[in-house]
């Protein structure tokens, strides 16, 4: 039998990260957040001073880039040429340069083809040993993985979503911007604010990360039965 592929997208701050980890945790699964992707594309681009306006040197360099997954909910991490840069992709300077590569059609085509491989890789063996995977990510519900089991929209309002990434520490103008403008800026290449059809949409404005949690397992049941 073939591994479940459970797909989330949705905007910045509405949970979808969190909530993917932690399902595929209680469900045994890899846990795929793709975002991490152009992250770790960017911070290679930066690195070796490639101009994100030469769009096909930025999309030769994600095909040759050496990156690589560990796909374990519980601790997961990201390589590149050999070097853990899980905490480097995480600063706001890659935030406010992602969507640079993101909104370059042949960088997302080449990651796509690589993130692709990666779901494909565990509805039969990797980290779940072929029990599945979540993957998260704002195309993933549409464009990456159409055709998974369960495919989820995960919304918040603005205000809550903004508020939810300040908690996390940062400063509010800057989260604004890399929340916000951000979603701005990455709506102009996908479609991630409304569900396409067959993809159920979770409003977690008023739900903690619990409950958002269980409704995202509950549907993966029903799918399963
Ligand atoms: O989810 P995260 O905030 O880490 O994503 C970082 C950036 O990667 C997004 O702002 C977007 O530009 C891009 N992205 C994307 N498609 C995905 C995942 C992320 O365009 N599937």
């Amino acid at each position: 039998m073939s591994g479940i592929v459970i797909a989330i997208d949705g905007p910045a701050g509405t949970g979808k990260s969190t909530v993917s980890r932690e399902v595929a945790r209680r469900l045994g699964l890899a846990y795929f957040d793709t975002g991490a992707t152009y992250r770790v594309a960017t911070v290679w681009c930066m690195r070796e001073g490639v101009s994100f306006d030469n769009h096909s040197d930025v999309t030769a360099m994600i095909e040759t880039m050496n990156v690589e997954l560990i796909l374990d909910p519980n601790n997961p991490r990201f390589t590149l040429e050999g070097e853990d840069v899980s905490a480097m992709i995480r600063t706001d300077e890659v935030a406010l340069s992602v969507s640079r590569v993101a909104t370059n059609l042949d960088a997302r085509a080449a990651l796509g083809r690589f993130q692709r491989e990666v779901i494909a890789g565990e509805r039969t063996g990797g980290f779940s040993g072929g029990k599945g995977i979540v993957a998260e990510g704002r195309d993933i519900t549409t464009v990456i993985a159409p055709d998974a089991e369960l495919r989820v929209l995960m919304t918040a309002d603005d205000e809550v979503r903004v508020a939810r990434r300040a908690g996390e520490g940062a400063d509010v103008a800057t989260v604004r911007e890399a929340v916000l403008g951000r979603d701005k800026k990455d709506a102009t290449v996908v479609n991630f604010q409304t569900a396409a059809d067959g993809v159920v949409t979770l409003d977690t404005t008023d739900l903690t990360i619990d409950e958002a949690v269980n409704a995202v397992i509950a549907l993966a049941h029903e799918v399963q039965s």
